[in-house]
């Protein structure tokens, strides 16, 4: 199936197929010329067989992992690129999860000025989230993507079939944020989570999310509002994933986290809980509350002494609430994840 993202001049399809890698010239222009960003974890079956289907490509791998995330990894992506003299009319594409995804974009929106990106992900997380929306950033001094701009692809190709070599751990993490999307937009897909059969439900797993993100992206393309009902659970999520020093939970693992630390209605708190268990997924970390905090007053989305934040209520309602810091924290040790 294909989705129209449609945000006027940087509007893009997102084809969600199985099987739409097998021939992608049926989706982009296969004799252009591409830089292909992905990383020394994807499968090289995978980056072969794009590869060899368009006529002029340069593949450059990174370390796999959140580390490559980073102003060095970046400059290495923009030297090899004047290096082999790409211009202006060339096309980088993100072969790989979502550092390969927001990594590749940032160098997209900056070579230059700015070039055409195409987005593939090829992991449960990217596929449902991050290969959308156009936000692409590195990390730097340990806070999360403070460096990045919004910068939309031309083009999603999901291809739910190079899902079967991911590891386990990062197929249930990246499925958090679909539960997530679930909790504040599609109750119908919260419910999905609740089946003991879900997994067979993946294919509409993955269109619900994506339809969710789209359709906030679409109304608030810059954050400007509506847009931050997708950081439900993220702000405590980036301050533990920030504490573990990008180490001990990967990034989904960390929301789900962040979303319990969050949720004040018992009975939805009960219920996300037995979902994270059924996936695998942490329902308490080891971190010291305060190193938490001590990045959440770091986060971009505060002003020093106030966030906004998420809550849910009710499933599929999201609101924004106002909240000071120090609320933040006291809530947060009360609820003693
Ligand atoms: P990841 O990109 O590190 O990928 C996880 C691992 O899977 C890596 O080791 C990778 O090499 C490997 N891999 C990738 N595809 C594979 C495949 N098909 N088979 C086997 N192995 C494969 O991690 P992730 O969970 O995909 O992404 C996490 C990142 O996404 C974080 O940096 C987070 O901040 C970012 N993110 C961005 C957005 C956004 O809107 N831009 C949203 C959510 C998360």
């Amino acid at each position: 199936m294909k989705m129209h993202c449609s945000l006027g001049e940087r509007s893009y399809d997102i084809v969600l197929e199985r099987g739409c890698l097998l021939d992608i010239s049926e989706y982009l222009d296969c004799n252009r010329r591409y830089f292909i960003i992905s990383d020394t974890g994807v499968p090289k079956e995978i980056i072969m067989s794009i590869r060899t289907q368009l006529k002029d490509a340069n593949v450059f791998l990174v370390a796999e992992g959140e580390t490559s995330k980073c102003m060095e990894t970046y400059q290495m992506c923009l030297k090899m690129m004047l290096q082999k003299k790409y211009t202006r009319n060339d096309c980088v594409i993100a072969l790989g999860g979502g550092v390969v995804g927001d990594l590749a974009g940032f160098v997209a929106s900056s070579y230059m000025r700015g070039i055409d990106f195409i987005n593939i992900p090829t992991t449960t997380l990217a596929q449902i989230d991050s290969s959308i929306g156009g936000k692409v950033a590195i990390d730097m001094d340990g806070i999360k993507n403070c460096v990045g701009a919004f910068w939309q692809p031309k083009l999603v190709l999901i291809d739910p079939n190079v899902l079967k070599t991911l590891p386990r751990r990062h197929f249930y993490n990246g499925l958090v944020e679909a539960l997530k999307a679930g909790l504040i937009g599609d109750e119908t897909l919260f419910e999905i989570f609740e089946k003991e059969d879900y997994l067979d439900y993946l294919d509409e797993i993955l269109q619900r999310s994506l339809e969710i993100k789209r359709n906030v992206v679409e109304a608030d393309e810059k954050e400007t509002g509506l847009r931050k009902i997708l950081n439900f659970g993220h702000t405590i999520g980036h301050g533990i994933e920030s504490a573990a020093h990008f180490h001990d939970y990967y990034h989904g693992e960390c929301v789900g986290l962040g979303m319990l630390a969050i949720l004040e209605d018992k009975d939805i708190k009960q219920r996300v809980k037995r979902v994270l268990e059924k996936m695998h997924c942490p329902v308490q970390h080891h971190l010291d509350p305060k190193e938490i905090y001590k990045y959440i007053a770091n986060d971009k989305k505060a002003d020093g002494k106030s966030i906004t934040i998420v809550q849910v209520s009710k499933i599929g309602e999201a609101l924004l609430i106002e909240k000071s810091i120090d609320e933040l924290e006291r809530n947060c040790h009360e609820e003693n994840i």
